[in-house]
């Protein structure tokens, strides 16, 4: 079996997260490895656009600010040190497969919703992140 040395889990910040944070704790411990964690802020403006006629710059901060502190408590808890907590923008899944590359992570762990039908063709965050990783996904089931 592979050693993983440094593990990067993606998280979305929603309830799901703690699944993630309990499978990460123990592959953390198994394999003695690094463990770093990422949330993207996906910016409003690649969201909607110019549809939205106001200024969205004082909404995206305080989307900024409360994923900064729910990263950080999530962080907590696996006692990830500050330097390896990202918060990062843009598109999750380009983004979490990017820093995998960047910081040298050997497994990304996401959550999967194991969808089926449309949402499948139109493929998940899972989906995409194992699509274009440098390295291992293991995607665990959340939300059953
Ligand atoms: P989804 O396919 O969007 O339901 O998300 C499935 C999994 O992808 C989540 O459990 C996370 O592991 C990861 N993920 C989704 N959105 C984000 C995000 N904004 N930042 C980091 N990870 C994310």
């Amino acid at each position: 079996m592979n050693e993983y040395t440094h593990i990067l889990v993606a998280v979305d910040l929603t309830e799901e997260s703690r699944a993630l944070a309990t499978k990460a704790a123990l592959l953390q411990k198994a394999y003695s490895a690094k463990l770093s964690c990422v949330h993207v802020i996906e910016p409003l403006s690649l969201t909607y656009g110019g549809d939205v006629p106001m200024d969205l710059s004082t909404i995206q901060e305080q989307i900024q600010e409360t994923a900064k502190n729910q990263l950080q408590e999530f962080a907590m808890e696996l006692r990830i040190d500050t330097e390896n907590q990202h918060l990062i923008f843009g598109r999750p899944q380009t983004e979490i497969d990017s820093l995998a590359h960047q910081i040298a992570a050997d497994l990304i762990v996401v959550g999967s919703h194991g969808r089926h039908g449309i949402a499948l063709l139109l493929g998940s965050t899972a989906n995409g992140v194992l699509h274009g990783a440098p390295c291992d996904v293991l995607a665990v089931r959340v939300g059953i």
